[in-house]
């Protein structure tokens, strides 16, 4: 029988295989301890457990480990680490240390299918989906690495997290769980592009996490030219799906904005902009394009962000403006993508 990677496996789903051996389900709650809090990855190690259901466990667990190949620091303190898979690909994630919080931005696929025109992460097509294993095993690697602990979770490294649903969900309820990594919800936080279907299935679901919506135009015609997804799930339907998500979980959600020289910096480009964050309890992140090797974009220069950001004031929506973190690294958004 094939091995599975223990890892995979959800706090519940590990106490079904306690119930299936008629073993009390406290045991699922010690092996998460054991490798999640005293990162231990050996049963022989774990002597708590019964013997015999540890022979068992040997018979159809393994321990999988996502590995730093490279890292790299800024002069600004972010670090970026390419991961090496069990399988021989790569994926990125960045830390980002800022006073007392260290936020790591995880990636949940090899590769994206989504292709927008101003982000590396697409450019290479689509690999395959992480496993609950490799979403979590990015943050186990950096603790590992830093010796420090990770107090902040964004899905906001390679890939569209809502198209791995399942795989997404597995690994915020080990992110979230107390015998766990013991992040606390309102420290993570998803980010789309604005997957329609995916955004409905988290309202359905409800765990109760933070939305961050990459906007980048509320001009449909514009914004299909950056996003392909947009004209399937325009921004009418993104609106729609948004508010059926505030109704349920009361949380403002954040628009991105990648503010692009020329393209989306005019004074009705903001008009539009405002109007459409109105529709929702909300918060907006402006971002300064940044720049790629790979596109054509310009970044904004000071006095057009402050030009389009006056439009806002003036409308009376709240707004930051996103410092770029790890930009001589290729750690920013938008820079990151799989090489080996
Ligand atoms: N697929 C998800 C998760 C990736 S998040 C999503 O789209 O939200 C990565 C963030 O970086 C997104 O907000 C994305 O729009 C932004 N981004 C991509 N390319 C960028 C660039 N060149 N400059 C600034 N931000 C960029």
């Amino acid at each position: 029988m094939k091995l599975r990677d223990i890892k995979d496996l959800t706090r519940e789903e590990l106490g079904e295989v306690c119930r299936s051996r008629g073993v009390p389900v406290f045991h699922a709650q010690q092996l998460f301890e054991w490798m999640y809090r005293k990162k231990v990855f050996d049963f022989s190690l774990m002597p708590n457990l019964p013997v015999k259901f540890r022979e068992y466990l040997k018979t159809i667990f393994y321990f999988s480990e996502i590995k730093v190949l490279k890292k790299e620091v800024s002069t600004d303190g972010t670090a970026k680490f390419l991961m090496g898979l069990p399988d021989g690909l790569a994926v990125e994630s960045v830390l980002i240390p800022e006073r007392k919080r260290r936020t790591l931005c995880v990636s949940t696929q090899v590769g994206c299918k989504f292709g927008c025109k101003f982000c590396v992460s697409g450019l290479n097509g689509f690999k395959r989906n992480l496993t609950p294993a490799e979403i979590t095993g990015q943050f186990l690697a950096v603790e590992k690495d830093t010796g420090e602990k990770v107090t902040n979770i964004v899905f906001m490294g390679v890939g569209e997290p809502l198209d791995n649903f399942e795989n997404l969900m597995k690994s915020v309820a080990i992110f979230m769980d107390n015998r766990g990594l013991e992040i606390g919800k309102r420290k993570i936080v998803i980010s789309t592009c604005g997957f329609v279907p995916g955004i409905e299935r988290l309202t359905e679901t409800a765990p109760g996490l933070r939305i961050s919506v990459s906007l980048h135009s509320a001009d449909d015609k514009k914004r299909s030219k950056l996003m392909s997804v947009n004209k399937k799930y325009d921004t009418g339907k993104l609106m729609k799906a948004l508010k059926k998500f505030y109704e349920k979980e009361k949380f403002a959600i954040t628009f991105e904005y990648i503010l692009m020289s020329g393209f989306n910096s005019s004074e009705r480009d903001a008009v539009a902009l405002s109007m459409y964050v109105k529709g929702v309890p909300h918060k907006l992140n402006i971002i300064p394009y940044n720049p790629s090797e790979h596109f054509d974009w310009k970044a904004p220069s000071g006095s057009e962000i402050g030009a389009f950001v006056n439009v806002l004031k003036s409308r009376g929506v709240f707004y930051t403006i996103r410092k770029p973190r790890g930009r001589d690294i290729s750690a920013a958004c938008g820079q990151l993508k799989a090489k080996v």
